[in-house]
């Protein structure tokens, strides 16, 4: 979520990423009886921008704003950007390839210096299935998890476009980056297929000394890659910036044991493909192409707001050196991904050459990593700033506040047992990029993920987001007693009301 001030409004954006089938569809098994649950289902995902207000130290909904709008999984979308008409992208519906309809798994988000906000197309696949049960599958459509099955939700049913064997291509059409106007209800969000195909997490967005455009992207999947765009044109302040996510080359991570990386243009010369809409299209096997470094589920990407410092959140990987990616990349274990079977996730952060966002190299490492100090002695006790006090596993959400500090939020093992022991709920925590020092700030419901966060321009109120509470019926969060737990947004402020970031 990005909170926007847009003529003395204050704008709240948030993703809607998935629904809890069992509460949505209560009394049932979690599967959608008829057609108007799958269309309610597609209707829950998305995005809602929402205007909100503080009256008397309390935020509240602003319910008549003709600023609030609700973008679904049938919303129109505009295709730009290198894919933009490219014949994978080309459906009965839209024989041009250059619109779509909806946005749907938006995972984490970035925002522009021009006002905008980015929603990122995540496990876009899980929505796809096959009425034919002898489709065959290409090899890009199982590089990037399609198959005959969805994971439950049942769109096909009711719509088409969901069912590959009738629609192909409609899949490569979702797994970007969506750039939305929140101040105009009326704009079509635009999918910027120049920052790559692949389940985005977030996009962390910085402004390079020389004017290019710099997008960190994460692909939050076991033994993907890390990637990075940089515009072709330039930011210019007070000019008209609107498209400049439409063309740049994208680049992806090689990091080396020595704490040097570099980054690798994707172009067809490097890659072997044929043009650079395949390459937007099928990044993933670019990626693999140049031989980029397979990561530990790179989550959010966050750049300090002083000095040219990056952070990701690397969740966990239970595969890390016991098997290749889906592409049959190898995981071996080393570098930014130091353990085996990487159970609890650790943090990588890198240093651009000559503090230039565009530099082709960096140096990097390890922030934190996450582990069980009270159970282990070796490596799953996790880096010297981890201790029982702050402990925690899998590392998801990541952002720095205008303070510098660095804010962490998980998505793990809730259990608080075994190799969890604990650990608790799921949590947030505030670490210092300087000292390394790191300090729970609030624990979760149970059964949530802590995930979202932004500020109020005025610094005084952070809001974060809890979702998923109570996904295995153990909470009511937030109204308690007998209500259905909900996925919400929390205000938080300092007691004396003073700046809080
Ligand atoms: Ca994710
Ligand atoms: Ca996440
Ligand atoms: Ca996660």
């Amino acid at each position: 979520m990005s909170l926007f001030q847009h003529n003395g409004k204050h704008l709240l954006v948030v993703n809607n990423e998935y629904t809890n089938r069992k509460i949505i569809y209560a009394g049932s098994e979690g599967k959608p009886a008829n057609a108007d649950d799958i269309r309610k289902g597609k209707a829950a995902h998305g995005v809602s921008v929402v205007e909100v207000m503080e009256r008397n130290g309390q935020w509240e909904v602003v319910k008549d704003s003709a600023y609030n709008r609700r973008i679904t999984a049938d919303s129109p979308m505009e295709i730009t950007g290198p894919a933009r008409g490219h014949d994978f992208l080309k459906t009965k519906a839209d024989p041009k390839g250059t619109e779509s309809l909806g946005t749907w798994n938006n995972c984490g988000n970035g925002r522009t210096p021009w006002g905008t906000y980015l929603a990122c197309e995540e496990n876009f696949n899980g929505y796809f299935s096959s009425s034919d049960e002898n489709y065959e599958l290409s090899n890009e459509q199982k590089r990037y998890g399609i198959g005959h099955k969805d994971w439950g939700y049942g769109w096909a049913a009711e719509d088409d476009r969901f069912d590959i064997s009738k629609n192909p291509n409609e899949p490569n059409r979702a797994g970007y980056i969506v750039e939305i106007d929140p101040t105009d209800p009326s704009s079509t969000p635009k999918k910027r297929t120049a920052l790559g195909r692949f389940k985005h997490e977030n996009a962390e967005l910085v402004l390079a000394d020389n004017g290019h455009v710099v997008v960190y992207l994460g692909d939050d999947e076991r033994g993907e890659f890390l990637y990075r765009f940089v515009s072709s044109k330039k930011y210019v302040a007070g000019g008209d910036n609107r498209d400049l996510l439409e063309d740049g080359t994208l680049y992806t991570a090689k990091f080396r044991e020595n704490q040097r990386g570099e980054w690798i243009a994707l172009t067809p010369e490097t890659t072997g493909m044929k043009s650079k809409a395949e390459i937007a299209i099928y990044t993933r096997l670019a990626a693999s192409a140049v031989g980029a470094t397979t990561m530990d589920r790179p989550e959010w990407v966050a750049a300090h707001p002083a000095k040219a410092e990056v952070y990701c959140a690397l969740t966990n990987n239970k595969n890390r050196g016991v098997k290749p990616n889906k592409g049959g990349d190898a995981t071996p274990v080393g570098g930014p991904n130091p353990r085996e079977k990487n159970l609890f996730g650790q943090i990588v952060r890198w240093r651009p050459t000559g503090g230039d966002h565009t530099s082709a190299e960096f140096a990097w490492d390890l922030f934190a990593m996450a582990g069980n100090p009270a159970l282990y002695d070796d490596m799953r006790k996790g880096s010297d700033n981890i201790t029982t006090e702050n402990m925690f596993n899998s590392p998801d959400g990541l952002a720095f506040s205008p303070n510098g500090l660095l804010w962490i939020q998980t998505d793990g093992n809730y259990s608080n047992a075994n190799d969890f022991e604990g650990q608790g709920n799921n949590q947030m925590l505030c670490a210092d990029p300087e000292t390394g020092e790191i300090k729970r700030f609030l624990v979760g419901p149970k059964e949530c993920e802590v995930t979202g966060i932004t500020w109020s321009a005025d610094r005084k109120t952070m809001f974060v987001g809890i979702q998923h509470p109570g996904e295995r019926g153990g909470s009511h969060f937030p109204e308690g007693g007998d209500a259905a737990p909900r996925s919400c947004v929390i205000a938080i402020k300092k007691s004396d009301g003073g700046e809080l970031v």
